[in-house]
C-alpha cells in the first residue's frame, strides 16, 4: 500500500493561489505528479508549479475554465495523455458573489452555482470512466461550512456548497464498487483572496464564533485533503470533514 502519494497523478482545480495552491504543494511534497489547473491567473499557476519544482516535486499547469464541460474534459484528457491515468481529483475551484437575496441578481446566482457546483459535476463526469477503468480513484470536493450551517448573504454560495455535499454522497455510492472514494472537505474561515472582501466587522463576528479562537490556514485544509487522497483512507467514502476550528459541530 502506498502511504504517501508517490507517483499518484493528481489534478487540483483552481490551484493558482490560496487553498488550491496549498493542496497542490502538499500533494507534490508527498510524491504526487500534480496538474495545476487555472482559468485566468497563469502567473499565479506558474508560481505554484515553480514552488513545487523548486522543492524537487513534479507539476505541470493547464488552463481550463472548469465550469464549462468541454474545458473540464480537455483538462482530464490532458492529464490522461501526459501521465497515462488519473488517481486523484480535487475540485477546489470556487467563487463568491455575496448579497442578500433581495439584492442578488440572477447572474450572481447563476455564476456561483456554475463555478462551484457545475464545475464539480463537469470534472467528476470527465474523470469517472478513466478511474473506473483503473479501478482506483480518490475524489475530494472542497465545500464550505456555509453549505452546512448557512450564512446570511450567501444563499447562492451555500446552495452550491450544500449541493456539492449531496452530489458527493450520491457519487460515492455510485463509485464505491470500483474502488473510487468521494469525500468532502468543508473549510471554515481561511484568509485568502476569496475572503478579502469581507468587512472587518464580519471578520470579527466570525472569529467570535470559532471555539479554537483563530482563523484557519490553507495548509490545514490541505492536510484534510491529503487524508482522503491517501491509499489508507480507502474504506472512507461519502464523508465530510470540517476544517473550521470547531465553528460548526453536529
Ligand atoms: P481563491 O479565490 O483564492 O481561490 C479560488 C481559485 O479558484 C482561484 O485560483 C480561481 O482562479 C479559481 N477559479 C475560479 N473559477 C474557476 C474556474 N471556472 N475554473 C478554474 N478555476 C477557477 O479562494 P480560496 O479561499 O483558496 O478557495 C478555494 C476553495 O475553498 C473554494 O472552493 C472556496 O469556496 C472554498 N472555501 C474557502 C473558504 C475560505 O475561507 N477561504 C472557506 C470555505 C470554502
Amino acid at each position: 500500500m502506498n502511504n504517501n502519494l508517490k507517483d499518484r497523478v493528481s489534478i487540483v482545480t483552481g490551484a493558482s493561489r490560496g487553498i488550491g495552491r496549498s493542496i497542490a504543494e502538499a500533494m507534490a511534497s508527498l510524491g504526487a505528479k500534480v496538474v495545476v489547473n487555472f482559468s485566468k491567473d497563469e502567473v499565479g499557476a506558474q508560481q505554484t508549479v515553480d514552488n513545487i519544482i523548486s522543492k524537487g516535486g513534479l507539476a505541470t499547469l493547464f488552463q481550463a475554465d472548469v465550469s464549462v464541460l468541454s474545458e473540464a474534459q480537455e483538462l482530464i484528457d490532458y492529464a490522461l495523455d501526459k501521465y497515462d491515468g488519473i488517481d486523484i481529483l480535487v475540485n477546489n475551484a470556487g467563487t463568491t458573489r455575496d448579497q442578500l437575496i433581495v439584492r442578488m441578481s440572477e447572474d450572481d446566482w447563476d455564476l456561483v452555482l456554475k463555478v462551484n457546483l457545475k464545475s464539480t459535476f463537469n470534472c467528476c463526469k470527465a474523470v469517472m470512466k478513466p478511474m473506473m477503468r483503473k479501478r482506483y480513484g480518490r475524489i475530494i470536493n472542497i465545500s464550505s461550512v456555509s453549505g452546512i450551517a448557512g450564512n446570511a448573504g450567501q444563499t447562492n454560495y451555500s446552495a452550491s456548497k450544500s449541493g456539492m455535499i449531496g452530489f458527493s454522497k450520491s457519487l460515492a455510492r455510485e463509485a464505491a464498487a470500483r474502488n473510487i472514494t468521494v469525500n468532502v472537505v468543508a473549510p471554515g474561515f481561511i484568509p485568502t483572496t476569496l475572503t478579502n472582501d469581507l468587512s472587518e466587522e464580519m471578520k470579527q463576528m466570525t472569529l467570535a464564533n470559532i471555539p479554537i479562537g483563530r482563523w484557519g490556514e490553507p495548509h490545514e485544509v490541505a492536510d484534510a485533503v491529503i487524508f482522503f487522497a491517501r491509499d489508507v483512507s480507502g474504506y472512507v467514502t461519502g464523508q465530510v470533514i470540517n476544517v473550521d476550528g470547531g465553528m460548526v459541530m453536529f
